[in-house]
């Protein structure tokens, strides 16, 4: 998948910064923290990097987690019909170091007392994943 054809999906403006960025997005299969971002794209300052991050993860593009070195890292979601949440667990693969989305494992699963409201999920199973336990 092309960054462009996906901007234009998402019927958001083209610039050099946001196809530069997606594409990085679509071609690592690791998450990526916003130093990761900063250092590929050094001409690129820190407030762009940031609004690009939130404009790519309200448009459902990507997906922030915070990570096992306690870094928030952001990964490429797939395309979905709707704009997609992230409400669920993730999975960090500890051989490989891809995640994945457990998109049936959801916050509305959770059994939270009675009382409780959910704003966000910080969920990070870690363990093997499918590829690697073959
Ligand atoms: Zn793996
Ligand atoms: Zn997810």
């Amino acid at each position: 998948m092309k960054a462009i054809t996906l901007l234009k999906k998402y019927q958001l403006r083209k610039t050099a910064h946001r196809l530069g960025i997606l594409q990085f997005f679509l071609d690592e299969s690791k998450p990526i923290s916003q130093r990761d971002l900063q250092s590929k794209f050094p001409d690129c300052d820190r407030v762009t990097i940031y609004r690009i991050l939130n404009l790519f993860q309200e448009k459902g593009l990507i997906y922030r987690i915070v990570d096992t070195d306690k870094v928030v890292r952001y990964a490429f979601s797939k395309p979905q019909k709707e704009i997609h949440h992230h409400e669920h667990i993730h999975f960090k693969c500890e051989d490989c170091g891809n995640i994945s989305c457990l998109t049936d494992i959801t916050a509305e699963n959770f059994p939270l007392p009675e009382g409780y409201t959910i704003r966000n999920v910080n969920f990070l199973v870690l363990g093997t994943c499918k590829k690697c336990n073959q």
